[in-house]
């Protein structure tokens, strides 16, 4: 086996609980949107967006309010318009900048990937979330700016997250072969294409106890921390 020299995160439900984005990041921007469109209505970014959201429904033409409603009806049922989603980045990095927001970060990690780095491993973020959501995340988390340790951020641009091939693009970018590299998922699907474009894996199961360690039928660890997942895959101490 070739001794590893890259370490790979996932975010959601891995470094982060779950729930974050549902029941903290999305519940605030449904909340802070309106006001922050009418204070901000004359930034290029936000007079761009609103312009986005009149051109999917004209309802949202007639005015700031107007398109304000349009954009609450989308928040109600989920629907994931591009003019949203920006407007929903621009609200929540307001939102960690001023404080107001941190993402929380399950306590095993941050030893563990400081640990990685010490011995040698390069350490990447390979999450849905944009690459700016990941640094506005890990920028502003309960154990502080996250940034410095990561030298690598991946998002869906590279390519999809179930796809084998995204990952040995990562590993080609990164200057590594796959086999010199680990992942770290809560996802099987996702463990699964890293496997087959030959990482090495571990599946964090976070409904588990922290010391939990089993085998997936597909044969790849399965850790309920990032200690154990290190212990699993070989990292260095
Ligand atoms: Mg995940």
């Amino acid at each position: 086996m070739s001794e590893l020299r890259a370490l790979i995160t996932d975010i959601e439900g891995t470094t982060t609980p779950v729930t974050f984005v549902h029941q903290v990041l999305f519940p605030y921007a449904a909340k802070h949107l309106p006001d922050y469109v009418r204070a901000h209505a004359l930034d290029p970014a936000v007079t761009a967006a609103l312009k986005e959201t009149a051109a999917l429904d004209a309802r949202a033409g007639v005015s700031v309010d107007a398109a304000i409603n349009v954009l609450l009806e989308w928040i109600a049922a989920d629907r994931k318009a591009t003019p949203l989603k920006a407007l929903q980045g621009l609200v929540w990095r307001k939102a960690y900048e001023s404080g107001e927001v941190k993402s929380p970060i399950y306590d095993d990690v941050v030893p563990v990937l400081e640990s990685a780095k010490r011995a040698g491993l390069s350490l990447h973020v390979f999450s849905s979330g944009s690459v700016e959501a990941q640094h506005l995340l890990f920028g502003h988390s309960d154990k502080g700016d996250l940034r410095p340790l990561f030298t690598g951020w991946f998002d869906t641009t590279t390519g999809p997250k179930l796809e084998a091939e995204s990952y040995r693009l990562i590993a080609a970018q990164i200057g590594c072969a796959p086999a010199q590299a680990a992942f770290l998922s809560d996802h099987p699907g996702e463990i699964a294409a890293a496997h087959q474009a030959g990482m090495t894996v571990c599946r964090i199961d976070r409904e588990k106890p922290a010391d939990f360690s089993a085998t997936d039928p597909a044969g790849t660890p399965v850790a309920g921390s990032f200690s154990v997942a290190a212990r699993l895959i070989g990292l260095p101490a």
